[in-house]
């Protein structure tokens, strides 16, 4: 039977310094007065904290048992260290728990979700889903009943999530995008930004950016013979981006290039790439 009390699932932007344009990281609060989880837990300072317990305070959800970190970058999980007084389990992939632990130091009691699991929170069923991309253990989960999909740094409301070396990998993040374009989808809350309320189409222009950066690539390789990553960088976005996030989007390039490389299409000689053949 379900539950008297409904289930809510609540975003809550986190101000947070983390890359152009966006300015804060969504936390997401779900359950209800008497079960709830927290879903990321944004940069380590008293702000986050202060975010939170309002969200807790005007709605009547109940105080978390646990925080599911969908990854471990640092604006998503060493605010767990704010909320060390809370008896909580904090759970993520056993592929970022490294990362995680140094993330959240000292904080220690780590559970782990695999993907596939499904678990409850207030009567809910919620849906693991092992997303790698953007980390090695990006966690996503998935509310059937809701059709929403919470996408960690896979999806972001506004443009395209950065995909660099060393956490990341262009390969597995194209592969897992196909995966979440499976789900049976009304909204997906991302990591930064508003709900998004078209997820396919987002999903597409996502893929579609990817795939048309990688045809970009190769065709400045055959142009220019010679290329570094940064030279590349440059030819692709001819200053039309952000000074401050120039820097990712090198990295962004270099991921697509590692995807290259691994399917025989691109050699690398020192920090010099080429078309193979
Ligand atoms: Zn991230």
């Amino acid at each position: 039977m379900r539950s008297e009390h409904p289930v809510k699932v609540i975003r809550i932007p986190v101000p947070t310094p983390t890359l152009y344009p966006h300015t804060t990281t969504n936390c997401y609060l779900i359950g209800n007065k008497e079960e709830c989880v927290l879903v990321d837990a944004g940069y380590d300072r008293l702000e986050t904290r202060k975010e939170i317990e309002a969200v807790i305070e005007n709605t009547g959800l109940a105080q978390p048992t646990s925080i599911i970190l969908t990854h471990s970058h640092r604006d998503h999980a060493p605010g767990v260290r704010q909320f060390m007084d809370w008896p909580l389990t904090i759970y993520c992939h056993r592929s970022e728990e490294e990362a995680i632990m140094n993330a959240i130091s000292p904080v220690k009691n780590i559970s782990f979700l695999q993907n596939g699991e499904s678990f409850k929170v207030a009567d809910m069923e919620m849906i693991v889903i092992h997303g790698p991309g953007h980390t090695a253990g990006q966690l996503n989960l998935y509310i059937p009943s809701e059709q929403i999909l919470l996408a960690g740094d896979n999806i972001v409301a506004e443009g395209t999530t950065w995909i660099g070396p060393p956490d990341g990998d262009m390969s597995d993040y194209i592969y897992t995008l196909k995966r979440l374009n499976q789900l049976k989808l009304t909204k997906i809350g991302p990591g930064h930004g508003d709900w998004v309320l078209h997820p396919y189409e987002q999903i597409d222009f996502v893929l579609n950016r990817r795939l048309k950066r990688e045809k970009q690539i190769k065709s400045l390789l055959k142009d220019h013979v010679y290329l570094t990553a940064t030279q590349l960088t440059e030819k692709i976005y001819e200053n039309t981006i952000h000074p401050s996030v120039f820097h990712v989007a090198t990295k962004t390039t270099e991921a697509h290039l590692i995807k290259l490389i691994k399917e025989g299409i691109v050699l690398q000689q020192n920090s010099v790439y080429s078309l193979s053949n």
